[in-house]
C-alpha cells in the first residue's frame, strides 16, 4: 500500500465573499491503516455542492451538522469503491457512496455508508441524479409544489443539478415550464434537449420581472427557487392565488455577509393567498427508495436526461467547486478522480 500516493485537501481558511484556490490546501497524505469493522475505500467521483458554502464559515456545526476545521479535510457526496475489507458486510469492491473526505484513500466505518446498486442507473448517479441533488428536484417539486397539470412552473439555477431535474419532472407532470440560467448556452440546453417551453438568460435581461409576464402572462403557478435574491422578487411580482413558493436554495446569497434585502413578501402572499416553504431532501427520507426508483426509471425509459459537467483529476475539485459561484456547469458538477477497478 506505501507505493499508492495519497492526497487530501483541507480547509486553509475560511472564505470572504466567494471561495479562492486559497481557501483550499492540497497535500500528500500517509495511506491510512484499516482497523477492524472498516473499509478501505478509494474514491471515485467527487460531488461538490452549493451548500457546502457554509460549511465553510467559523461558528458551530448548522443545521446540518457539518462545519469544515480549519486544517481539516473537506467533506462532500462521493462515490467510493472498497479496495480492502475489515467488514463481513462490505466485501472487496462494493461501491458505496457516502459524505466522505477529500481524500484519495480513506478507511471509514460502514455505519455512514450506503451500497450503490448498480442496476439502477451509473453509478456516480448516486451522489447526482439519485443523489440529494435529484431528490431535491423531485420532493421539491412534487411533495412541496404540489403542482398539477396544465400549471405554470417557474424555476431559477434551471441548468443546474438540481434545476434541470425540476424542470423536467414538472414537464413529465404536464406542466408548462419556464426555466431561469445564465447563459446561452443554458437557455440552448434548457429548451432544446430538456424541452421546456421557454427559458430566459438572466444575465442578458434587464427587467427580469416584465420578462417573467411575458412569458407567463397566465401567471406563476409554482416558483422552484435555487437562487433568492433580485431572480426570486421578479417572480414573486408575477405569482397566481393559491400559488405555491418552494424554497431550495438561495445561491445569490451564499457568498454574503449580509441579511438579504427587497420587497418583503408577506403582503403578496396575502393577497394572493399564496404559501411559500422551505424544505431539504433529508425532509422525505422515508420515501427516499420509491423517488429513487421512479427516478431511475424515467432516467431508463428515456424521459429525463441527466447531464454531469465532469472535471477530471483530485487536483480539480477545488475549481470545481468556486465554478459553481460562476455558472460553469451545465447539469451536475461532479470530478472523477479514478476508474472503478473491476474484480
Ligand atoms: P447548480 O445549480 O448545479 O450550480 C450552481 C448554479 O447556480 C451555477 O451554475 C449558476 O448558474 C447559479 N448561480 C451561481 N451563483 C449565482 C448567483 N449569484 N445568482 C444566480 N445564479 C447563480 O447547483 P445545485 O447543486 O443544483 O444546487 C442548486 C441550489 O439548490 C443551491 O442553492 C443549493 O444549495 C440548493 N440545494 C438544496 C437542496 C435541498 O435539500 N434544499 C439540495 C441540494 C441543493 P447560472 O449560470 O444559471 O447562474
Amino acid at each position: 500500500m506505501k507505493t499508492q500516493q495519497n492526497m487530501e485537501i483541507v480547509l486553509a481558511e475560511h472564505p470572504k465573499g466567494v471561495p479562492t484556490e486559497n481557501t483550499f490546501k492540497s497535500s500528500a497524505i500517509d495511506m491510512p491503516i484499516l482497523k477492524d469493522g472498516e473499509v478501505l475505500l478509494k474514491s471515485l467521483y467527487v460531488s461538490v455542492d452549493p451548500g457546502m458554502r457554509g460549511f465553510m464559515d467559523k461558528g458551530e456545526d448548522d443545521a446540518a451538522g457539518v462545519k469544515f476545521k480549519i486544517g481539516k479535510p473537506i467533506t462532500s457526496r462521493t462515490v467510493a469503491q472498497v479496495i480492502e475489507s475489515k467488514s463481513g458486510n462490505f466485501k472487496k469492491g462494493t461501491i458505496v457512496h457516502g459524505r466522505l473526505a477529500w481524500q484519495k484513500y480513506q478507511t471509514s466505518s460502514t455505519d455512514a455508508l450506503e451500497k450503490v446498486d448498480p442496476s439502477l442507473a451509473p453509478i456516480s448517479t448516486a451522489v447526482g441524479l439519485l443523489g440529494i441533488p435529484g431528490l431535491a428536484a423531485y420532493f421539491g417539486i412534487i411533495n412541496v409544489g404540489l403542482l398539477k397539470k396544465g400549471e405554470t412552473v417557474v424555476v431559477s439555477g434551471a441548468a443546474g443539478a438540481v434545476g434541470s431535474i425540476a424542470v423536467q419532472i414538472a414537464k413529465i407532470k404536464g406542466c408548462k415550464v419556464i426555466g431561469i440560467a445564465g447563459s446561452e448556452a443554458k437557455i440552448a440546453y434548457l429548451e432544446n434537449e430538456l424541452g421546456i417551453d421557454q427559458g430566459i438568460n438572466y444575465q442578458k435581461t434587464e427587467d427580469m420581472e416584465s420578462a417573467i409576464k411575458a412569458t407567463c402572462p397566465e401567471g406563476v403557478d409554482v416558483f422552484f427557487d435555487n437562487v433568492g435574491g433580485e431572480l426570486f422578487d421578479a417572480v414573486l411580482a408575477n405569482i397566481n392565488r393559491k400559488a405555491r413558493l418552494v424554497i431550495c436554495g438561495q445561491i445569490s446569497e451564499y457568498n454574503s455577509d449580509h441579511p438579504p434585502t427587497g420587497p418583503r413578501p408577506a403582503h403578496q402572499l396575502i393577497k394572493k393567498s399564496a404559501r411559500i416553504e422551505g424544505f431539504v431532501a433529508f425532509d422525505f427520507m422515508d420515501e427516499f427508495d420509491f423517488a429513487k426508483k421512479q427516478l431511475a426509471e424515467w432516467y431508463n425509459t428515456g424521459q429525463l436526461k441527466y447531464k454531469e459537467n465532469l472535471l477530471e483529476g483530485f487536483e480539480k475539485i477545488p475549481s470545481a467547486f468556486i465554478g459553481l459561484f460562476s455558472g460553469e456547469n451545465i447539469g451536475k458538477q461532479m470530478v472523477k478522480v479514478a476508474d472503478e477497478m473491476w474484480l
